[in-house]
């Protein structure tokens, strides 16, 4: 069965399983951390790369661990996946590995992921460049320089701008450089960044994939040639994800599909309810036709995702109240879990910065993030509502 023909939520269930002698319908947790051959020729072959095996948990050749990579592959529609011990460490690999010749950020992106590219990366000598959506005139140049990697995510955070991922994969791909697009915010339900170009896709497991707020992974998947030379940074930086991890991720991405699709459906609904309060002055959500990522989140999405942002007619303060008078959604960071969370992007993801970046990135104190989860949308309107009235 060539398994990546089969429809996504057939590869979130079967993809990468591998059988077992019990008759176990997934993968078994492997917890051990090396693994025993029956003559140094054997355990030769596998060091030297002669024939795949499991040899040490911490280089991921654990078959728990690799189990997990398949499938991840198989979302992405990639010929190769590595999982890490978190988001950042997925980033941080990718950066290594990739964007030594300087890496290009465009638009709005994780608190974390900017604090690696504007202070970290440098210290290494890396250059890095953080443009806004707006300012993409400016790319041509920077690739001109020499820059080997541009880096996005689409929908940004918190506004959920959309960019076009075939109009950049072609302006990047002329420069001869590599683009990588963060797709943990559409999750691979709403969007296929490798089908539209991009030659990496990076993710935060931690959100839509673990989609149970209990536990922290990431992964990059991409060709097997850009994917391999990252093996030995994510070795040696020792940011495998531990067995144990594994097997709750696999876990959760066998209903991926049908979580992200029924967030979306509920996403969309709260959406359209808040466009109609009189409390709300914006609501930022690419569902929305009045967005202005709306044609080109259609050409790009296959679904709009669990994600929105609700501007008050008010102030910081008053966000702030109605964020402390919700009682289903959690006042917490973090997204893409079963329960619905709010969070105040001045107060968390965008805290740090002086109220000049805020408003050139957008961003009023009078905005609300939503990251709506399972719970029965007619109560999540509610909630809203009595928090707003
Ligand atoms: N990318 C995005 C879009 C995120 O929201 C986050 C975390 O919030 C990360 C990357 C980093 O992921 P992690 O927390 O798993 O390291």
């Amino acid at each position: 069965m060539d398994e990546n023909k089969n429809g996504l939520s057939t590869r979130c269930v079967h993809a990468g399983e591998l059988p077992d002698a019990h008759g176990s319908p997934h993968t078994p947790l492997y917890t051990s951390t090396t693994f025993k051959f029956p003559s140094t020729a054997d355990l030769l072959d596998v060091v030297d790369g002669h024939r795949p095996g499991s040899l040490y948990t911490r280089y991921g050749l654990n078959p728990t661990v690799q189990s997990l990579e398949a499938k991840l592959a198989a979302l992405e529609n990639a010929e190769a996946a590595l999982a890490f011990s978190s988001g950042m460490g997925a980033e941080a690999a990718l950066f290594l590995t990739h964007g030594r010749r300087g890496v290009i950020c465009i638009g709005d992106a994780y608190g974390g992921t900017l604090e690696l590219l504007a202070d970290q990366l440098p210290q290494l000598g890396i250059r890095t460049t953080l443009l806004l959506g707006n300012e993409l005139e400016r790319l041509d140049g920077l690739l001109a320089d020499g820059y080997g990697l541009v880096f996005l995510e689409t929908p940004t955070n918190p506004v959920l701008e959309i960019i076009d991922l075939r109009v950049l994969a072609q302006k990047v791909h002329a420069h001869g450089a590599l683009l990588a697009v963060d797709n943990t915010f559409a999750s691979p339900v709403n969007q296929q960044p490798l089908a539209l170009g991009a030659d990496v896709v990076v993710h935060s497991a931690t959100k839509y994939l673990g989609g149970h707020s209990d536990l922290t992974a990431g992964a990059l998947m991409g060709r097997a040639e850009l994917i391999g030379p990252v093996f030995n940074w994510r070795k040696n930086l020792g940011t495998t994800p531990a067995p144990e991890i594994c097997n709750l991720l696999a876990r959760s991405i066998r209903s991926l599909t049908v979580r992200v699709r029924q967030q979306n459906a509920s996403a969309q609904r709260i959406a359209e309810a808040m466009a109609r309060h009189p409390r709300v002055k914006r609501v930022l959500y690419p569902g929305l036709a009045n967005h202005p990522g709306h044609a080109v989140a259609t050409g790009q999405m296959s679904g709009y995702g669990g994600m929105l942002t609700i501007e008050l007619d008010g102030d910081t303060a008053a966000a702030t109240a109605v964020a402390d008078r919700l009682k289903l959604f959690a006042i917490a960071p973090s997204l893409g879990g079963v329960e619905s969370l709010v969070t105040q992007p001045v107060t968390t993801t965008h805290h740090g910065l002086t109220e000049q970046e805020r408003t050139r990135r957008g961003i009023s104190g009078a905005m609300l993030r939503l990251s709506v989860g399972l719970e029965d949308v007619e109560d999540l309107i509610a909630d809203l509502q009595q928090a707003l009235r």
